[in-house]
């Protein structure tokens, strides 16, 4: 409930884990930082429902639900949030979401009735360009959050907004955003991008929206000043728009999940205690975020490649490509004969099923490496405790984030791509064995992951000088009644 004369900021999350979460990091920092606004998180009633059972009742965040129904959209009932859809089901539920724009001037008019006057700003997802037009309609200054890093943004918008494969017969060409030699290649291009031409539901979503969502009022980034300068530079000299850095935004806990909470409470003890009985740095942990996962063969190869390379591990199982993925995961039909009671056996590796405890299992110093899809949480999550990764990205921008990773930053390399190549478990052995490894590259890719571990700590520093990241908050929110006031003028 509003409380009358309340400065509201109205945050419009995605419906994505990978957004909702970031997004509440962010609703939970400005309330930290600042005695004067408060916050209204506005997103579909299931979405709530979920950052309701997330946040604890201290937090004063107040939810808003904006009506929707999938069913309406050509969806199943219920389908609310990218969680476990189909490719065909996603583009479905991001074109639906245009359909939010309707509730959402509902919503704004109804705080305009009870508080005499609009919200003083909205911080709305990067993919919701629409609600530009709602916002200027109601003279609200607007702000977009992209919860991809700052190089992976660019790569994404440019990408989408250009199509610049599609001008040339070549496998690399440059970008526009990025200098001339930093090439792009068509694998690295998730599968929509590749073959849109203009006129598919995916670029017909993302043309319009990011278009948009470049005429807001400034963008913040989920990335942090001197961690990402290369990407940051760029990104701000091809929107020529501010953008504030203002990571990294961490969960506080990973543990929960969507209505599995109870689960993931005995998941936790497990790893926790599983982790303690493993020396420092001398785990792998292997994830592929909230919505992705390979196919059965590359499975079996990464099982194999595992074993051999005789390095302990705790692996976030699902169901491979092809099957429902909440399903049960048969380990007996998709890993090596034995294999989960072989690696039991000599405490060597963890299956966990469904949901991973992720910031809990990477902040363990006895883990020394990720194996991951370069979802862009999942890489702050992972240099923010210093590990370095082995990348394996799969969709969205994630093979962006993989190529700055080795290219810029030097943390990790990268295993493969998407969830057709052949991986062989040679390599994956030789891989895992490279970066764990002591000495050589393994021992030069921590070295600069933990620097990378510095730089974000010191960029969310609040006493004496101020870190880059809280600085930029300051800023940010500084200027959000500006913004208003020469709105004003302009009406008066
Ligand atoms: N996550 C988790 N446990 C899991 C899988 C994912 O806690 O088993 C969390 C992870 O810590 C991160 C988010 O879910 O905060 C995934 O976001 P990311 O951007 O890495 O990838 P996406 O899921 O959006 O592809």
């Amino acid at each position: 409930e509003a409380n009358s004369g309340d400065s509201h900021i109205l945050m419009l999350p995605f419906m994505a884990h990978g957004h909702l979460i970031p997004f509440l990091e962010l609703a939970k920092l400005i309330l930290r930082r600042s005695s004067v606004f408060t916050v209204i998180i506005a997103c579909t009633p299931s979405n709530i429902q979920y950052i309701r059972s997330t946040v604890s009742a201290a937090v004063k965040i107040q939810l808003a639900e904006l009506h929707y129904s999938s069913s309406g959209h050509n969806l199943p009932a219920n389908t609310e949030n990218t969680e476990n859809l189909s490719p065909e089901q996603i583009v479905t539920l991001l074109n639906s979401s245009t359909a939010l724009e309707l509730p959402l001037r509902r919503l704004i008019t109804d705080i305009i009735k009870k508080e005499g006057r609009p919200p003083v700003c909205i911080i709305s997802d990067l993919f919701f360009g629409w609600s530009v037009a709602v916002a200027r309609s109601f003279n609200v200054p607007i702000f977009n959050f992209t919860t991809c890093g700052a190089y992976g943004t660019l790569a994404y918008i440019s990408l989408w907004l250009n199509l610049p494969h599609r001008s040339t017969p070549a496998d690399d060409f440059s970008v526009p955003g990025f200098p001339e030699g930093c090439r792009f290649h068509r694998s690295q291009l998730n599968q929509f991008v590749l073959a849109a031409d203009g006129t598919d539901s995916w670029s017909k979503f993302f043309q319009p929206q990011l278009s948009s969502a470049l005429c807001s009022d400034g963008w913040l980034c989920n990335t942090v000043e001197e961690v990402e300068s290369f990407g940051l530079r760029h990104l701000r000299d091809y929107i020529k728009i501010p953008v504030w850095a203002i990571g990294p935004l961490l969960p506080e806990s990973t543990s929960r999940r969507w209505g599995k909470e109870k689960d993931s409470g005995v998941h936790l003890e497990n790893c926790i205690n599983w982790l303690n009985s493993h020396s420092k740095n001398s785990v792998l942990y292997i994830s592929f975020g909230s919505q992705n996962t390979i196919s059965e063969t590359q499975m079996l190869e990464l099982a194999h490649g595992l074993e051999e390379s005789g390095k302990a591990f705790i692996w976030m199982v699902r169901p491979p490509l092809g099957h429902d993925m909440k399903a049960e995961f048969r380990a007996d039909e998709w890993l090596p004969e034995r294999f989960e009671e072989r690696m039991k056996e000599r405490n060597g590796g963890l299956l966990i099923r469904n949901w991973a405890p992720q910031l809990d299992i990477l902040s363990h110093e006895a883990v020394g490496a990720f194996l991951s899809h370069c979802g862009w949480n999942s890489m702050v999550e992972s240099l923010s405790q210093g590990v370095p990764m082995i990348g394996w990205p799969m969709a969205a921008e994630q093979a962006y984030n993989s190529k700055m990773m080795v290219e810029e930053m030097g943390v990790g390399v990268e295993l493969t791509r998407g969830r057709e190549r052949e991986i062989q478990r040679g390599k994956v052995k030789k891989m895992i064995e490279m970066v764990m490894g002591e000495g050589g590259k393994g021992e030069e890719m921590r070295k600069k992951a933990a620097i990378v571990k510095d730089k974000m700590t010191a960029a969310v520093k609040d006493y004496n000088e101020k870190g880059s990241s809280v600085r930029s908050l300051e800023e940010f929110l500084a200027i959000i009644p500006t913004i208003t006031s020469q709105e004003m003028k302009l009406k008066t």
